[in-house]
């Protein structure tokens, strides 16, 4: 479109160009659909290769994101390499590498299922097996390198027989003794940030597993300890100066029969802690024990000893058209985690469209876990032309291996979206963060600076003026789907 040599007068044009871009996409959430179609976004798309595309979705400027779990949101190499730090604080860690045929009557139906390759466990709870089990397991630093590769792949849905059956039931039962120690927590809460900030998201509301903590003994630790570890390493240079700034949810497993007080235990907590935004519920939507009116009474008798507190709850997760979203709405939440079926739900939709209540988007999670089996089916782009509020987010983006600007490549790529819709989604995720409005607001001023900046770079330069630095950390995902890959793994 416009070469390096612009003029500066052309620059000039650029700016105000793209002053009435921005002044024309919506200030507000409840805005309602973008009609305009910025002219030189839709000229590069036409020109622009997955490589340039990725290049610039990379550099640009981003929100939030509002829907991350730490635990899940982790790539395998931060946990091989925070497990094996974890001796430091006296945490040694074990895997299953085999399977010794030690007795029949196991259980496969639990948290700690007898039938799993690669489940890690502490060393406290290996000294607690007997010696046909304990000779299953190797201490993750005595793995072979076959062994060690297979221990990451473990951790990522990356094959086609995998799907939403391994994530929900082998996954989180490998590496939940990894999150008993609260300095790993806390690592991975500053990994996530810096990763984040690398391509340009200056917003995180990660859910942070508190309520699992333990010393290397196994003795209960209370939640304090993991938020003190969290806020020590918060303050620690090479974090307090990231432009990207963090805060907390607390989640509840919606199925599980201690669920109420779980909730009570994160409500209250949420309740007395700045820091913590919001409170959560996960847990597969189809196990129809946690279902969502089973919280109403809870919520209101919470509500009414605590006082209000931001709700973000997966809901529509699932594949039968239910109203489920409707219900969780009933709850109190301001914003929906993933809300694919609500396509089938026109009474929600239109409570919905204008509104202020957000949906957060997994479009990478939804196809993974088969929630829809193409793009072409997932109802985002429904939505935001709809005019429902929506924010894309990464979910458990470690297990997809991928990151955020990856959802906005898929976006973009599947939906063609305008750059107004990029912005607007940009901007639906900084104004439904669960912040005190002062720091929203400086957050979406900070946003529109950088991103003016950004745009006026790109428009007098190119790529090479608005990313000169961005050299894209190609992960799994994108490679394995479209043939972006770092140089040296090439499909
Ligand atoms: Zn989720």
């Amino acid at each position: 479109m416009r070469g390096s040599g612009r003029s500066r007068r052309g620059a000039w044009v650029g700016a105000l160009a793209l002053a009435w871009m921005l002044f024309s996409v919506p200030s507000t959430f409840a805005a309602g659909p973008v009609f305009e179609r910025a002219p030189w976004f839709e000229a590069f798309k036409a020109r622009a290769d997955d490589v340039a595309l990725y290049r610039f979705l990379y550099a640009m400027p981003k929100g939030g994101d509002l829907h991350h779990h730490l635990s899940g949101g982790a790539f395998p190499e931060w946990y091989w390499d925070l497990a094996l730090a974890g001796e430091g604080q006296g945490y040694r860690y074990l895997t299953k590498v085999r399977i010794n045929d030690c007795g029949y009557g196991t259980d496969e139906f639990s948290g700690q299922p007898y039938l799993l390759y690669f489940h890690t466990i502490s060393e406290h709870r290996w000294k607690g097996l007997d010696s046909c089990r304990q000779g299953e397991y190797e201490p993750l630093e005595a793995l072979t390198p076959a062994q060690k590769q297979a221990w990451h792949d473990a951790l990522v849905l990356d094959q086609p027989h995998e799907g939403r059956g391994e994530f929900f039931e082998a996954h989180w039962a490998r590496m939940d003794d990894l999150l008993a120690n609260p300095a790993l927590v806390a690592e991975l809460v500053a990994l996530n940030l810096k990763h984040f900030a690398a391509e340009g998201v200056r917003y995180l509301e990660a859910q942070v597993p508190l309520f699992s903590l333990a010393t290397p003994e196994g003795k209960p630790l209370p939640p304090e300890a993991g938020l003190a570890a969290i806020r020590t390493r918060l303050r620690q240079p090479d974090l307090a100066t990231l432009p990207i700034t963090f805060r907390m949810q607390l989640s509840v497993l919606r199925f599980l029969p201690n669920a109420e007080n779980a909730l009570a235990r994160a409500y209250a907590l949420a309740a007395r802690e700045p820091d913590i935004v919001a409170v959560n519920f996960v847990g597969r939507e189809d196990n129809d024990k946690g279902y969502p009116l089973r919280f109403l009474a809870p919520l209101r008798a919470l509500r009414r000893e605590h006082g209000a507190l931001p709700l973000s709850i997966h809901a529509g997760e699932v594949d039968e058209p239910n109203r489920h979203v409707r219900d969780t709405l009933l709850l109190g939440a301001q914003r929906i985690g993933h809300g694919v079926n609500l396509i089938h739900d026109p009474d929600t939709l239109l409570a919905l469209r204008g509104g202020d209540t957000l949906v957060e988007i997994n479009l990478i999670s939804n196809l993974l876990l088969n929630y829809v089996d193409r793009y072409e089916d997932h109802p985002f782009p429904e939505y935001l032309r709809f005019g429902i509020p929506v924010a894309l987010s990464t979910d458990d983006r470690g297990m997809w291996d991928s990151t955020m600007t990856d959802e906005f490549f898929v976006a973009v790529k599947h939906f063609d979206l305008s750059f107004e819709e990029v912005v607007a989604l940009s901007r639906a995720s900084l104004s439904h963060s669960f912040l005190p409005e002062a720091e929203k607001a400086r957050l979406l001023a900070d946003y529109d600076d950088a991103l003016a900046s950004f745009v006026a770079r790109f428009q007098s330069g190119g790529l090479g003026a608005a990313a000169p630095d961005a050299h894209p950390p190609y992960r799994g995902f994108i490679c394995r789907r479209y043939g972006l890959c770092p140089p040296e793994s090439a499909p």
